[in-house]
C-alpha cells in the first residue's frame, strides 16, 4: 500500500494510491486515519511531503563501503545524529545550496517511518512498530561535517532532508536495491543488504535512547559513491519496490 500526502483545492491530505486514484483518509494512518469515501484523480505534480515527524534521526556510516570511501572505521555501535524538521522536502522540490558550503553531496537512503510509539523496544518486536518507507536522501554539506566536530550545520539545513515520493507499506527493508542518479548518470547502486545494521536493530537501539513517535522517521545510512551536487542538477533517489524520489538542485 502506498500512502502520500496529496495536495487538494482543501490544503493537504493524506491518501492511499491506487493506480490514478487517490483514496482521502481523514488523518495520518499512523494517527489512526481511515477512508473518508472522497477520491480524486492524482499525478506526481500535486504530491507533497509525506511525513511531518517531530524528530528525523539518521544513521552514520551504515555501510562498510560508504565509511571506508570517507577514510572512517566501521563502527561498533550504530552511530546517530538528528536532523531539524525544518530541513524536510517532498517530492518535486529543490534542494538549495548554501553559500555556506562549498562542497554539497547526496547520499541517498532508505527512510523507516514509524508506525507506532516505540520504547526500548526489543529487535523481535521491531518490524511492528514500523509504519512503511521511503526514498529519503541525506544532503550533507561535506566541507562543513569535516570542519565541525558533529553534524548539526553541516546535515541541518533546509531542504536537506527530501522524502517520498510516497510511503510503502509493503517492503523488505533487508534486501532493497537503493539508486542514486545526478542528472541522469548513477552515483550510487547498492542494496540495504549490505547494511551494518539492520532496520529492526536500529529501531531497537534508537528507541533506547528516545521515544519513537508514530510518525517519526530514521535515516539508514548509504551505500559507497557519495558525490557533489551543483545548482541546475536533477537528483534521483529510487528504491525498488516503492518508486523513484525526483528533485532538482539550486541555489
Ligand atoms: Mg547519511
Amino acid at each position: 500500500m502506498r500512502t502520500a500526502n496529496v495536495r487538494t483545492a482543501g490544503g493537504p491530505r493524506f491518501a492511499h494510491l491506487h493506480g490514478d486514484s487517490a483514496s482521502l483518509l481523514d488523518r495520518a494512518p499512523w494517527l489512526g486515519g481511515k477512508p473518508t469515501g472522497e477520491a480524486l484523480a492524482w499525478t506526481e505534480d500535486p504530491l507533497l511531503c509525506p511525513v511531518s515527524p517531530s524528530k528525523v534521526v539518521c544513521i552514520g556510516r551504515n555501510y562498510a563501503a560508504h565509511a571506508k570511501e570517507l577514510g572512517h572505521d566501521v563502527p561498533a555501535e550504530p552511530l546517530l545524529f538528528l536532523k531539524p524538521p525544518s530541513a524536510l522536502l517532498g517530492p518535486g522540490g529543490t534542494v538549495l545550496l548554501p553559500p555556506e558550503s562549498a562542497r554539497v553531496e547526496h547520499e541517498a537512503e532508505l527512510a523507516v517511518v514509524i508506525g507506532a510509539r516505540a520504547r526500548r523496544v526489543a529487535e523481535a518486536d521491531a518490524l511492528a512498530h514500523v509504519f512503511g518507507y521511503a526514498c529519503a536522501c541525506d544532503v550533507t554539506a561535506r566541507d562543513l561535517q569535516r570542519k565541525d566536530v558533529q553534524f548539526t550545520r553541516a546535515k541541518g539545513f533546509d531542504t536537506f532532508c527530501p522524502i517520498g515520493p510516497w510511503i510503502e507499506t509493503d517492503l523488505d527493508p533487508a534486501r532493497a536495491r537503493i539508486r542514486c542518479r545526478v542528472s541522469g548518470a548513477t552515483r550510487q547502486d547498492g542494496t540495504t543488504a549490505h547494511m551494518i545494521f539492520s532496520v529492526p536493530t536500529l529501531v531497537s537501539y534508537v528507541s533506547h535512547m528516545m521515544t519513537l513517535e508514530p510518525g517519526d522517521v530514521i535515516l539508514t545510512g548509504t551505500p559507497e559513491g557519495v558525490g557533489p551536487l551543483s545548482s541546475g542538477d536533477s537528483l534521483e533517489i529510487e528504491i525498488d519496490g516503492i518508486g523513484v524520489l525526483r528533485l532538482s538542485v539550486g541555489t
